[in-house]
């Protein structure tokens, strides 16, 4: 593979995957981040001398359209996203109704040095998820240097983000800067994170954190335990956790995590107290309460004081910081004092020289909520493939940029 930075696209047209999978209503683009996120790839190609052709997918269209007949593809189109994307490049953008066929290729063939050319939304054909080689091989076609930065779709193998890159030559596939700047944090925090290293996990259910807690008791010093997932461990061991978010079925397993991170030398951290409430709403009489002891008809929808204590002081004392998940039902207001505090002594850290990393949806929504993202040292765009990146697999996107 190359380098993004020290190839030259002088006469060159890259073929970009970027995730453009923004938030459409009625035709107009909501948050725009990820349009954001791609400009800086895209203008480095066209100041270079380069032109691009730039291949998206948008929503599920044909699972969409299958399960609601009266959708057609149009309603999955990329078009709205021209617009917006002209305009933060500061010049006109082409598109293309169809990303294959006679009029993809003309378009892409006539594209003069630093001109744009947008594809339509790749999940039109079934071919891309299913990861069709025929499929790949057309898009190819369609530049002579081929860059992922959709990092996003990393952990999928699809045609555009993984059975493409095999057309290209090592020199001429690369990540885009956003790909880059997301590899290398990931594999800061995994790889050569300096320790003590503490995992903050969080967020609703054990079973969606599994694997990414047994990968990380080979990894981290410190383990984080918050959200509505840690009552599943304080049941498990006898306590009495009233109506809070319980996974019956997953109580064998925590205590597998906890047997096996004292084997290991990790330390877990579960909170000691909660925010309880009498109902799952804003507006709920609340109490605090120790996690042993939860009175029958009561939640807890957050981290209490004694445990926002035990756990910054966790985070204050580590180099390295890796958060996944919120600690508590931070959407409401009465219940988004721990996961605030948790993002505050993130903060406190970073500042202090610790490497943070906050990835996965609902942590990186809560440090933009608290207007964090700028204060840690990388919020990761891609929750689904940051979490596999996590849990110890190889992302098909990346493997296949790579050379061996
Ligand atoms: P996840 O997507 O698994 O990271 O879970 C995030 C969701 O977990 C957020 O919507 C939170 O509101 C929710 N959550 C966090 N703590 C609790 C809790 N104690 N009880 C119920 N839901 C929670």
């Amino acid at each position: 593979m190359s380098k993004f930075n020290d190839y030259n696209f002088a006469g060159h047209k890259a073929l970009i995957r970027v995730d453009f999978n923004v938030p459409i209503k009625d035709g107009k683009i909501g948050d725009d981040t990820r349009i954001r996120a791609a400009i800086p790839t895209i203008k480095k190609v066209l100041s270079d001398g380069g032109s691009v052709v730039l291949m998206s997918h948008w929503g599920r269209p044909l699972k969409d359209i299958e399960k609601k007949p009266n959708l057609t593809l149009a309603d999955f189109s990329l078009k709205p996203v021209l617009s917006r994307l002209a305009e933060l490049l500061g010049t006109d953008v082409q598109f293309a109704d169809d990303c294959i066929g006679e009029d993809a290729v003309n378009k892409a063939k006539n594209l003069q040095a630093g001109q744009v050319l947008l594809l339509e939304n790749l999940r039109y054909y079934k071919q891309e998820e299913k990861g069709d080689k025929d499929f790949a091989e057309k898009l190819s076609k369609l530049g002579d240097v081929y860059v992922n930065d959709a990092f996003g779709t990393a952990h999928r193998a699809h045609a555009s983000t993984a059975v493409i890159a095999q057309f290209f030559s090592s020199d001429n596939r690369m990540f885009g800067l956003l790909m880059e700047g997301e590899v290398a944090a990931a594999e800061k925090v995994l790889h050569n994170n300096e320790k003590p290293f503490v995992a903050i996990i969080g967020g609703a259910k054990v079973s969606d954190k599994i694997l990414i807690i047994e990968n990380l008791l080979e990894k981290a010093t410190d383990i984080i335990i918050g959200g509505g997932m840690a009552y599943t461990f304080f049941k498990a061991e006898g306590g009495h956790i009233g109506s809070s978010l319980c996974e019956d079925d997953r109580m064998d397993m925590a205590l597998e995590i906890i047997k096996k991170a004292k084997e290991k030398g990790v330390c877990i951290h579960l909170p000691a107290d909660s925010i309880i409430a009498d109902k799952f709403a804003n507006d709920a009489d609340t109490s605090s309460c120790i996690n042993t002891e939860i009175p029958a008809g009561w939640m807890g929808l957050d981290i209490g004081l004694m445990a926002i204590e035990q756990f910054t002081k966790v985070i204050r004392a580590s180099k390295t910081i890796l958060w996944n998940g919120p600690m508590g039902v931070f959407e409401m207001e009465k219940f988004q004092h721990g996961t605030k505090a948790i993002a505050e002594a993130v903060v406190e850290a970073t500042a202090k020289g610790a490497y943070s990393l906050v990835g996965g949806g609902d942590s990186v929504a809560a440090v933009n909520k608290f207007g964090y993202a700028d204060k840690v040292s990388y919020v990761s765009t891609g929750g689904g493939a940051m979490l596999e990146f996590f849990e110890g697999k190889e992302l098909p996107g990346i493997a296949a940029i790579k050379d061996n």
